[in-house]
């Protein structure tokens, strides 16, 4: 499984916006740890530094000095299409006849091979295999006939899938969000300037203030002298398909995505839980970090219906090792689950445990942590998830694994509870969540957890024309 990309972009008034771009990238470093880029303009030429690695170590204080102008776009990018190399690093950026592109993309597109031969076709030439280049390949040649609005409209209609963009045309700076608003991307003002990003914490990191998301399928171009921006409604949608995976995993539980705050939601989330499968055990344990907010919100929820359910930290971290799921090999994510993860003994023997994360994949940490908690001493563990059952991959810019390495890709939840040797296992309803988002269903893109998608892809199920099962709550209890 792989994570999806950060983008930003920022217009200031009279102050290098490579400063400002870096700290942005930093914010947004979670979603992405492959590559790290900026790429200015200060109106005379483009300037750009991109490199492989973690964005403290991709620039350097000469780097960013050399990245003239107060114009800009960053990226940070773990690949979901393309590559895994250099050649794939964004920003992209290029000269065409019709100026200089800068490229951020944060998504997937379904049809990037189709517009690519295409424009194969007509001489483009393409020097990566990343869906990235495509859109900048069409949008450069709309450019020729069109102005910059007409332009990136004509390049939305042509291209499908899952896009937050910023984009520098020449000094200019632009965001598109795609027409259902798959992934997140949201303007803020700053004291000198305006910046577009993928997540409010990026806008924080500057002092700045979040204005808005940007809505599916709008541009917002920001004025080059940093004084303004103008919006244009290119695509009205029908409906969303906004990703629900970003509100359970993906964020920074800091950051507002679609109006909503993300930590509120993992605790709603969590309170939910409780309600449709808590369980009176001893102790709650959240997996250390992403289980917390939920864990929070389920010991709560509880406390109020009368449990004297206790909430412990008791699974240490290490906060050095890095994500488990970036490890190549099977052997490799277990060593590092136990590498990150270490119990306090106190908290936990002779009780009955349940822990919460926000969800199982393979089942990696699942299967690790509960032989580590009962090494440990815990009589009962108990697993409880704040998502639904991962059973299909995903093709939006979050690469899950595929289908045959999903642990509940075609098994039953009590198998799975068996496979990880849970005393019990209960999964959150696809209903919970659209609740607690307050949208429905059909505004969210479900497709890891129903295997339909909203966008047509070749072999898979599309959302409009299967009926939506409703599979409320997944539970298996160790008695059933
Ligand atoms: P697994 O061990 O394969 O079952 O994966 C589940 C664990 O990985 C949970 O602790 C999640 O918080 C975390 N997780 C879920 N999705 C991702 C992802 N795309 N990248 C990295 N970690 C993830």
């Amino acid at each position: 499984m792989h994570e999806k990309c950060g983008v930003v972009g920022i217009s200031l008034e009279d102050r290098d916006a490579a400063r400002p771009l870096y700290y942005s990238l930093y914010a947004l470093q979670h979603r992405g740890q492959e590559s790290a880029g900026i790429v200015t303009h200060d109106g005379f030429q483009q300037y750009s530094h991109v490199e492989m690695g973690l964005v403290g170590d991709a620039f350097d204080p000469g780097d960013l000095e050399a990245l003239n102008g107060s114009n800009g776009i960053g990226h940070v990018r773990y690949p979901t299409a393309g590559s895994v190399n250099a050649c794939c690093a964004q920003p992209f950026s290029v000269s065409f006849k019709s100026g200089s592109l800068g490229l951020s993309h944060n998504g997937n597109l379904v049809n990037a091979d189709e517009i690519g031969d295409e424009l194969a076709d007509l001489g483009h030439a393409f020097t990566s295999d990343g869906d990235t280049e495509v859109i900048a390949h069409d949008l450069a040649r709309n450019l020729l006939e069109e102005d910059l609005v007409r332009a990136v409209k004509r390049t939305m209609n042509r291209i499908h899938g899952s896009y937050s963009l910023t984009i520098m045309h020449d000094e200019t700076v632009l965001g598109v969000r795609d027409p259902q608003g798959n992934r997140p991307l949201c303007i803020g003002e700053l004291e000198d300037g305006y910046v577009l990003a993928s997540e409010s914490a990026a806008i924080d990191t500057l002092d700045g203030e979040l204005i808005r998301d940007v809505k599916p399928g709008e541009l917002v171009v920001l004025h080059a002298d940093g004084t303004g921006y103008d919006t244009y409604q290119l695509v009205e949608p029908e409906n969303t398909a906004h990703c629900f995976f970003e509100h359970v995993y993906f964020a920074r539980p800091d950051s507002t995505i679609d109006e909503n705050l993300v930590y509120e939601v993992r605790r709603e989330l969590g309170r939910k839980l409780w309600e449709e499968s808590g369980v009176d055990s001893d102790v709650v344990l959240p997996v250390p970090d992403s289980g917390r907010a939920f864990a929070s919100g389920y010991a709560e929820a509880a406390q109020d219906d009368g449990s004297d359910i206790e909430f412990a930290e008791g699974l240490m971290k290490n906060r050095y090792v890095g994500r488990t799921f970036i490890m190549p090999t099977q052997d490799e994510r277990e060593r590092a689950v136990r590498l990150k993860l270490n119990p306090i003994k106190s908290t936990i023997e002779g009780k009955s445990v349940t822990i919460i994360d926000d969800s199982i994949v393979r089942g990696t940490t699942s299967t690790q942590l509960i032989k580590l908690l009962k090494d440990a001493g815990a009589e009962e563990v108990h697993v409880r998830i704040g998502a639904p059952p991962i059973v299909a991959p995903c093709y939006m810019g979050i690469d899950m694994a595929s289908r045959d390495e999903l642990i509940a890709g075609n098994q039953s939840v009590d198998e799975i509870r068996e496979e990880i040797e849970a005393d019990s296992l209960s999964y959150l309803s696809i209903d919970a969540i659209a609740e607690t988002l307050e949208t429905s269903r059909t505004d969210l893109c479900l497709g890891c957890v129903t295997g339909e998608y909203p966008y047509d892809i070749e072999g898979e199920a599309t959302d409009r024309d299967v009926a939506r099962p409703d599979i409320g709550t997944q539970s298996s209890p160790a008695d059933d």
